[in-house]
């Protein structure tokens, strides 16, 4: 007999109302980062490593800095085209034309096993052989030249580097602008910068 009923785990942000697994690709992102601590750290168990080791206020700024914005000089334009972004998720069908851009999508294999596909990086000119051996090097882990479900060659990266990818990607090919660069995320492309 249960005599404490569990209670619904539907949660939403107050600060963003965005469920919490997506305040990251919110507009504010940054303040939503002391609730997503003290309710649902488990989403981000970076903020909480950084959280234990110093202030909640410096952690926000530090990854802030460090995070998948950096590398970015006009933050007026950043947070312009977050917002933008937002509100323009495409309402589930998305046409496919040849558009210059590098999408990442993390896909969950077995429930535990995750990898994740990056798509697009020979649209800018980058051999994906090469890629492959970079990215698997920086991450410490397997990364490999698969066909994807359109017959087009991807790159399946073991694990989640989702969030630390944006960076790498931006710093070893400066062709490919963070603005190029999207996740796909329930189906729905969410631009990274
Ligand atoms: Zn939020």
């Amino acid at each position: 007999m249960a005599e404490k009923p569990q209670p619904v785990r539907v949660l939403y942000c107050p600060i963003c109302s965005l469920p919490p697994e997506y305040c990251e690709f919110g507009s504010d992102f940054d303040k939503c980062k002391p609730w997503l601590i003290q309710n649902v750290p488990e989403l981000y168990p970076n903020l909480l490593k950084e959280a234990n080791e110093r202030g909640v206020d410096n952690v926000a700024d530090k990854l802030q800095n460090t995070g998948i914005s950096s590398g970015v000089s006009g933050s007026a334009a950043t947070s312009a085209s977050k917002q933008e972004g937002v509100k323009r998720l495409p309402g589930g069908k998305m046409k496919k034309k040849e558009r210059q851009e590098v999408v990442i999508e993390k896909v969950i294999r077995n429930k535990r096993k995750c990898i994740t596909t990056v798509k697009g990086l020979e649209l800018f000119g980058i051999k994906l052989s090469d890629a492959s051996k970079k990215l698997g090097k920086k991450f410490a882990t397997g990364a490999s030249i698969v066909k994807g479900p359109t017959e087009k060659d991807q790159i399946d990266v073991q694990g989640d580097i989702a969030y630390d990818i944006v960076e790498f990607i931006t710093d070893t090919w400066p062709d490919v602008p963070e603005t190029a660069i999207f996740f796909i995320e329930d189906g729905k492309k969410v631009p990274a910068a």
